[in-house]
């Protein structure tokens, strides 16, 4: 039998509690009959806990989970400003047992609620739960940082990303260390470069007021796409257990700079313009509710870095992310560098020394070789192997819910990794901010900027790369 657990969700009326965290609750609650809980949500908006409560029945519903609503249907909720320290105590002090806080809030409103909370008494073992963006610069970051660490201990932070709950970011452990296939070949004496991509077809959805002040680089690349280039990237840890993995990825981020420390030329940004995809008539995103055209909000960013260690120095690690883009495309390219020699009496030399693609939805993982045979049988062709890695029948977010109640933070981000995710974009922030880079357009429905087109259509690096160095050109 589990111990009795308190969630209290503030931002209960948002959209990522009804979105994500309820139906994520919702499967938790089925697959673990044994599973405890009290459910508060509290917020800014003026609902009852009628209302409340048929906003859970309803996610719990969309979820195919109407069967566990019953465990939850006690569930309160009250109005509340969170950054007060008044109604936080009225919140919070009442609480018995073990208490989980999901700040489900913008993250300026987190951290000034976590300011609040220096004002009052948390119950023993509270736990905390935030959202990305983590701050908004290195200095925000460390900051908020220095204040959880006045209300708890680090091992009751959870910093969620929950790409790194993700079925198939979490196959990148097995497929790298369980492979004498791959784990000699990953690093830059066989890997050219790499690409992490998260293509999306959704446009704004209505969702000015976040995405507006974020845009594409803070939204994803500065979290989920550079968690993802650290799982990658690692060295191998001597066990998967909490300290060591987290060691191991701070390491590697540590390590992560902008190509030839040159965000000017390694960076590119961009804006959606009006277009379709499929029969949606999307605006041109400054025409988008809610938009304030003089932000200058990119929808696309992409930037390459380097991990500047023995094992990877040398090679470019291009992350790009964008939305309202013709199709969804979310992978992770490592190639292959050339074989040394190939035997003169082939037709056709490849470009590389094969691919490995790690697609995130569906979610497969592809093995691009250079083979020949058929009718000329010395002809080489590219075939693909590819195997299913499954979807996961857990969704991420209740990956994120069941670690947050077990307080297992092995998968959460850890407060230094947070800042130096802001360490390693900051250049490009700089770079964009005096508009030394371009902000390029593309019709939503489109791949993206023509001028972009010719490097990402291979699905490989959009920078180039120099036969030379192995340095990606300029683009
Ligand atoms: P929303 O703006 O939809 O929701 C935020 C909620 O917080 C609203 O209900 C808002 O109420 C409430 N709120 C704001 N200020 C206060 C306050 N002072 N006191 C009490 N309640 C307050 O944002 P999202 O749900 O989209 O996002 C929340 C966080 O989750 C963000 O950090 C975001 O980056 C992150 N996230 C969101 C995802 C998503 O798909 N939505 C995905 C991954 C992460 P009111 O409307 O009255 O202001």
């Amino acid at each position: 039998m589990q111990q009795q657990v308190t969630l209290l969700i503030l931002g209960a009326s948002g959209d990522l509690t009804s979105r994500l965290l309820l139906p994520a609750l919702a499967q938790l609650l089925q697959r673990e009959p044994d599973r405890r809980l009290t459910l508060r949500g509290a917020g800014s908006d003026a609902w009852t806990s009628e209302k409340w409560r048929d906003a859970v029945k309803d996610a719990f519903a969309d979820a195919g989970a109407d069967d566990v609503y019953d465990r939850v249907a006690q569930t309160e909720y009250t109005q509340a400003d969170i950054t007060d320290v008044g109604a936080l105590k009225k919140l919070i002090e009442p609480v018995e047992g073990a208490l989980v806080v999901y700040f489900a809030v913008p993250p300026a409103v987190a951290a000034a609620s976590c300011a609040a909370m220096r004002g009052i008494t948390l119950p023993d073992d509270t736990v905390l739960a935030l959202e990305k963006p983590f701050g908004g610069d290195r200095e925000g970051a460390a900051k908020l940082n220095e204040l959880l660490r006045q209300l708890v201990p680090e091992d009751h932070v959870f910093r969620v990303d929950h790409f790194l709950s993700r079925a198939t970011v979490l196959n990148l452990l097995g497929v790298r260390f369980a492979n004498r296939l791959v784990e000699p070949l990953w690093s830059a004496e066989h890997v050219e470069r790499v690409l992490i991509r998260f293509d999306e077809s959704l446009a704004l959805e209505n969702r000015a007021r976040y995405y507006d002040h974020a845009g594409a680089m803070i939204d994803m690349l500065q979290s989920h796409l550079l968690q993802v280039l650290a799982v990658l990237t690692m060295t191998s840890p001597a066990t998967l257990g909490e300290r060591d993995l987290r060691d191991a990825k701070g390491e590697a981020l540590r390590a992560t700079r902008i190509w030839n420390d040159d965000p000017v030329h390694f960076s590119r940004r961009a804006r959606y313009t009006a277009g379709r995809i499929g029969d949606r008539q999307i605006p041109s995103y400054v025409d988008e509710e809610g938009v304030d055209a003089t932000r200058t909000t990119e929808t696309l960013a992409e930037f390459t870095c380097e991990v500047r260690t023995a094992q990877w120095a040398g090679v470019p690690f291009t992350l790009r992310s964008g939305k309202a883009l013709g199709a969804d495309l979310a992978e992770i390219v490592v190639t292959l560098r050339p074989v040394r020699h190939l035997p003169d009496g082939f037709t056709g030399r490849p470009a590389d020394g094969g691919v490995l693609r790690f697609s995130l939805g569906p979610d497969t993982l592809s093995l691009e070789l250079n083979v020949n045979g058929g009718d000329n049988p010395f002809a080489l062709h590219r075939d693909i192997a590819t195997v299913d890695l499954g979807e996961g029948r857990i969704h991420a977010y209740t990956q994120v819910l069941s670690e947050i109640l077990d307080g297992d933070v092995t998968l959460s981000v850890r407060g230094d990794s947070a800042e130096e995710c802001w360490r390693i974009i900051q250049p490009v922030r700089d770079a964009w901010a005096r508009d030394e880079v371009p902000m390029d357009d593309y019709p939503a429905g489109s791949s993206g900027p023509e001028a972009w087109e010719t490097s990402v259509a291979a699905g490989t690096d959009p920078a180039p790369v120099d036969g030379t160095t192995g340095a990606p050109q300029p683009s």
